[in-house]
């Protein structure tokens, strides 16, 4: 008898006439698969496919690539600049001059009354690296805010933060070949096969052709997880509890790698002291993994010829999310897992280019990984741009977090967002909406015009997605691709970097600094930058034709080198980039400063990302087979807490919080425990009028999967009437 596949039909693609395939990386999550668009004989496009010779995903796609080129036609896309003289008027359409023109007088305008960070600039994870570069040239070398950030403050800021503190400077060490290398993996509130599909197919791969431990640490019980050999269905918020366990199992049993401990790290006698508090016996009761199982995976991890550690939001959403990641690195450190094939400590980063962001956008520096705070580094790129170097800060501004509180106590009257819709993703959405009721002055740049924070904005600048432009995203393992313009933008919408160039001129320093005109001409900027100085962030040796050429080349990648092969792993020869080049193990303690169940909200309030949706749907909500798949915002419920409160499968409820309410549809599943619901984080009036959004100390990364919330019923009619009116775009 067969089953499954085989017994099914091949799935036929129909002929497509495609004439011409061009070449391009997603421009969704972080894992960065290579896509071929089709054209046909009238260029127009009728298909794409993954690459079959890019090593990142060997020919495959998840749902989001592969109904990717939907993208350039989808309902709500902005085909004019819009402009309104006052909040209450609506939208007029504006020519570009008008809009920029009106947008920079406002911008000095308020910067003349209030100060040049009075008005603040907050972008994305989404655009090209070229774009994130030229972005920070404007905004720190002509506008001249300190108040820039990106929002990967909401994603990655933590992992940036833990990476900076245990290893002198951000960059992932390891790399996708390491899972055909390791003997344990250990992942860390990280759910790939719906936030990184393609990276779990490369993992589940290399497990098919030999078989090695997974151990699963999440309080749910996720898709991940139930393919683990182990899930550990840790306490919400106890993740540093956890690992200063294993590590005191590893120090009393002599497990650790002493030679590379004393070769390599600072700290490790202080580390010592600080684990010895957390013997297993007691700190079973604070993570909720008994002392057996603790004592068995830190063995296990210990013990195994080389490891690995991947995590995502799980740990960088947190109170302490930072810790979480410097500790996660003390677990690779102390076991001598870094540098090596199949030992790493691997973050899986978010959004398609979080990493370009990181590294070239100056949101919290200066060019490729230069600090503020660096004099040189501030006069390296002060002459290079031919700015005055006193025109920089000498340290980084706000984040975007802390620039939300500052827009409430009046200190931010102005501010320019660009692809990125706060008003969704912000925790504490009543309170986020009353802020921005309080600007002056809001420029909105997106791809969509219907973007929920356009509501507040006075300028709306219409943006090209995607392959409607060119330029290079880097990926979760430092992968620099490229994408080719395939189709022209659409309607009158302009690439970011023509809009960020437009800008320019219209600025004193603008018309002093070069702007190169095209995305290729900023490239050769920022392979310049990144010769020498013992940076690990060189991609000097790339160009355009090279990165097609390899699909892709993970950085450093030098000058001079023609190999086309790159660099998979960091910090091989031990060296860090600390001022001893010793790598620093960071002594964490537990903090229990967060929201939590009580007898008035006895439900911890969990979120995450199903694999159909990204960044707040502003697109795949648009994209007929996406959207379908999970077009309602939905709740998981543990099947006994349903029923002691009358819940039904599939009926609406609403879920209170002290912040607001929010009306999902109770979908029963014994994914979650018995005092927690989980809800996917990017439906618009959802999860964020419920969340409390503390911040991490070190990253301002707000711990948005903690809150306390209780289930009430609510009318069903009126429920899916509320439904309807959500989906009606
Ligand atoms: Fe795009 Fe990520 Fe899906 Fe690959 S796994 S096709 S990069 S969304």
């Amino acid at each position: 008898m067969l089953f499954g596949r085989k017994k099914r039909k091949p799935i036929l693609i129909p002929a497509k006439k495609v004439k011409e395939w061009k070449y391009t990386t997603c421009n969704y999550c972080s894992t960065g698969c290579a896509i071929e668009i089709g054209l046909d004989d009238d260029g127009k496009i009728v298909t794409s496919r993954g690459h079959a010779r890019a090593d990142v995903n060997r020919g495959k796609l998840c749902i989001k690539g592969i109904l990717e080129h939907d993208l350039f036609h989808s309902p709500g896309r902005g085909s004019q600049p819009l402009m309104r003289a006052t909040k209450q008027e609506k939208f007029q359409p504006a020519s570009w001059d008008q809009a920029l023109d009106t947008s920079a007088a406002k911008i000095r305008e308020i910067q003349e009354k209030y100060g040049r960070d009075s008005f603040a600039v907050v972008s994305t994870g989404q655009l090209l690296t070229e774009e994130f570069y030229t972005l920070g040239k404007l905004v720190r070398g002509c506008i001249g805010t300190n108040n820039y950030d990106g929002n990967t403050t909401l994603c990655m800021a933590s992992a940036v933060s833990g990476y900076k503190r245990s290893f002198g400077s951000d960059g992932p060490p390891g790399c996708y070949d390491d899972f055909e290398h390791t003997e344990c993996l250990m992942a860390f509130g990280s759910n790939l096969p719906e936030q990184h599909p393609i990276i779990y197919w490369r993992l589940k791969e290399a497990r098919e052709k030999r078989h090695f431990p997974m151990i699963v640490i999440d309080p749910r019980v996720t898709m991940l997880a139930q393919f683990a050999d182990i899930h550990l269905p840790i306490t919400p918020g106890t993740d540093c509890v956890l690992i200063n366990a294993m590590l005191y199992v590893m120090f009393d049993e002599g497990l650790q790698d002493q030679a590379y401990i004393d070769a390599h790290t600072n700290g490790f006698e202080e580390l010592k002291v600080t684990v010895a508090d957390y013997d297993p016996i007691q700190a079973q009761h604070i993570c909720g993994i008994d002392e057996d199982m603790i004592r068995h995976v830190a063995r296990l991890y210990a013990k195994a010829g080389c490891a690995m550690s991947i995590w995502t939001m799980g740990i960088n959403q947190s109170t302490h999310g930072s810790d979480g990641v410097a500790n996660i690195n003390n677990l690779n450190l102390v076991t001598g897992n870094i540098g090596k094939p199949g030992g790493t400590s691997l973050s899986i980063t978010g959004q398609c280019n979080a990493m370009g962001t990181r590294e070239w956008s100056s949101c919290s520096g200066l060019p490729g990984y230069r600090a503020l705070k660096n004099t040189r580094h501030r006069q390296e790129i002060a002459n290079f741009w031919g700015v005055d170097e006193s025109f920089f800060p000498e340290k980084r501004g706000l984040t975007q977090t802390d620039i939300f509180p500052a827009i409430e106590s009046g200190e931010i009257r102005g501010l320019w967002l660009v692809a990125t819709n706060p008003l969704t993703s912000m925790a504490n959405q009543p309170r986020i909406r009353k802020m921005f009721e309080k600007l002056d002055f809001l420029i909105v740049q997106d791809v969509y015009e219907d973007v929920e924070t356009n509501e507040y904005a006075d300028v709306f600048l219409p943006a090209a997605v995607w392959a409607e432009k060119e330029g290079c995203h880097t990926n979760t393992e430092r992968r620099v691709n490229l994408t080719r313009n395939v189709i022209a933008p659409y309607g009158d919408s302009k690439p970011d970097f023509w809009i960020f160039n437009q800008m320019a001129k219209r600025f004193e320093n603008g018309n002093k600094i070069y702007f190169p005109e095209t995305p290729e001409g900023a490239f050769e900027e920022m392979k310049h930058l990144s010769i020498g100085a013992g940076r690990t962030l060189d991609i000097s040796g790339m160009s355009y034709d090279k990165i097609e050429q390899a699909k892709g080349i993970q950085w450093p990648y030098s000058q001079g080198d023609d190999s086309l092969k790159g660099s998979p792993r960091l910090y091989t020869d031990g060296q860090y980039q600390t001022p001893d080049g010793r790598t620093n193990l960071i002594s964490v303690k537990f903090r229990d400063n967060n929201e939590k169940p009580d007898e008035k909200y006895p439900f911890w309030c969990n979120s995450g990302r199903v694999v159909e949706h990204f960044h707040t749907r502003t697109r795949t909500g648009k994209i007929g087979n996406c959207n379908k798949f999970s077009p309602t915002p939905y709740m998981e419920i543990n099947p006994d807490a349903a029923e002691a409160l009358g819940v039904e499968h599939q009926t609406y409820v609403r879920l209170v919080s002290r912040r607001g309410d929010a009306v999902v549809l109770a979908q029963l599943t014994h994914r979650v425990p018995r005092d927690m619901v989980f809800i996917p984080f990017h439906f618009h009036d959802c999860v964020n009028r419920l969340t409390l959004g503390l911040l991490d100390p070190y990253s301002r990364q707000p711990a948005f999967k903690q809150c306390a919330v209780r289930i009430e019923q609510v009318d069903q009619v009126e429920a899916a009437q509320l439904n309807l009116e959500r989906r009606s775009f």
